[in-house]
């Protein structure tokens, strides 16, 4: 385990800040009225990236003039490093460029933070053991929870980029097709079981145009940011057959502001679970390449208080995203720098420890009590959600920030 590495900004020094110098995760922010520009977190301030390469202090090709992470993802993997190194050896005690950088430094509080990229296409997988289990359990009994190929491929569907936004954004409570078991017919209406993933999304970093191993597709992910994936059950119950997700999930899903990079991850490497069938060859990790990275969500009703009503970790993914990407490409599909991969909601073994409220709450059945007496099966309006979630170090953390949204009521039903 690595140990803290020490910054002049005193901030990033505290143990309970998510934004260490080990961590310098990349955002885009806008403050004082500028337009929304390429920024890094250290301790409570973001540095101003977009100018200091505009003063000729950091050197990206001009990538860091565009508003977002994607031209500098395109620049490859020496590029990351030389940049995350310059920037390390700028801001650690007693680096003498302390007095030319201290009017870079905005403080977060005083800043906005915008999408960190934008997302070229959104996949989403299935891929917690725990969760699928649950799901499953609940839909088709204990006894074939798992689909019959689960334990070999990790599932998924494509998604939409369209509905990714940024922590912060309100979420607005769909309406759909609803149709319950005793329902002579379908209705339209809002969904009554609105509901969250906990997930960790990783970003595609370096394309690629056919098949790529494990080894490969996990050196083209840039890094990692934590997901939200808004999931409408009741509408999803009733479509989901034979094509998967589709109006349940385009609502909106939800990223954190920080892109954490796999470098600052990589002390934090781990393997996925022991294999419960063997995986076909394409699909061996060549080593640990899944992270332990600790897991909460927060609910926090309307003049509430939050309750924290899960906690997790994201080693209980059955496949790692490395995983998920080389099968992503194995039919030659085309991946693109901005791709992001949902991991699948993140559950662990126990109760308290399951990623969405559809676990929790056993479809409804056994509604959690909050703090303050409210009862929750799903998501009310004006609840506020939050996840959260860090690389736990020695007297440091390597965190995301967090990854907010608030549910509005749904829009009228018209005709
Ligand atoms: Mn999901």
């Amino acid at each position: 385990m690595t140990k803290l590495i020490r910054s002049w900004v005193e901030s990033a020094n505290a143990p309970d800040t998510d934004f260490p110098l080990n961590n310098l995760p990349y955002g885009v922010f806008s403050a004082g009225g500028s337009d929304p520009r390429c920024g890094v977190a250290i301790g409570d301030r973001i540095l101003d990236a977009a100018r200091m390469e505009a003063d000729g202090l950091l050197e990206c090709g001009g990538a860091l003039q565009t508003g977002g992470w994607n031209a500098f993802m395109a620049r490859g993997k020496p590029a990351w490093a030389k940049l995350r190194d310059a920037l390390t050896k700028m801001l650690t005690e007693g680096s003498d460029r302390q007095d030319a950088l201290r009017g870079y430094l905005v403080y977060q509080a005083e800043a906005t933070l915008h999408m960190p990229f934008s997302v070229t296409e959104y996949t989403d997988f299935y891929a917690g053991r725990h969760h699928a289990f649950n799901v499953g359990t609940m839909f088709r009994g204990p006894d074939n929870a798992l689909p019959p190929n689960w334990l070999h491929i990790p599932i998924g569907y494509n998604g939409r980029a369209s509905s990714v936004v940024v922590s912060g954004t309100p979420v607005i409570r769909p309406n759909g097709q609803l149709k319950g078991p005793d329902d002579a017919m379908p209705r339209f209406g809002p969904s009554q079981r609105f509901d969250i993933e906990l997930e960790i999304g990783a970003i595609v970093g370096q394309p690629s145009d056919g098949p790529i191993a494990v080894a490969e597709a996990f050196d083209n992910i840039f890094g990692y940011v934590l997901l939200n994936d808004w999931s409408a059950r009741d509408i999803q119950a009733w479509e989901y057959q034979p094509l998967g997700p589709f109006q349940s999930k385009a609502t909106a899903t939800t990223i954190s502001p920080w892109i954490v990079t796999a470098a600052a991850l990589e002390p934090f490497r781990t393997s996925t679970p022991e294999r419960e069938k063997p995986l076909l060859p394409y699909l061996a990790e060549p080593g640990p390449m899944l992270y332990d990275i600790a897991l909460e969500v927060g609910l926090t009703p309307e003049g509430g208080v939050e309750t924290v009503v899960s906690r997790t970790n994201y080693r209980e993914m059955y496949y790692s995203a490395a995983q998920q990407l080389a099968h992503h490409s194995s039919s030659g599909c085309p991946m693109r720098v901005g791709d992001l991969l949902g991991s699948g909601t993140i559950s662990g073994p126990t109760k308290d420890s399951r990623g969405s409220l559809l676990e929790l709450s056993w479809g409804g059945k056994e509604p959690l009590t909050l703090e303050g007496g409210e009862i929750r099966g799903f998501v009310e309006d004006h609840d506020m959600l939050a996840l959260r979630g860090a690389a736990m170090g020695d007297g440091y953390r390597v965190g995301f920030g967090s990854c907010t949204g608030e549910v509005l009521p749904a829009r009228a039903v018209k005709g």
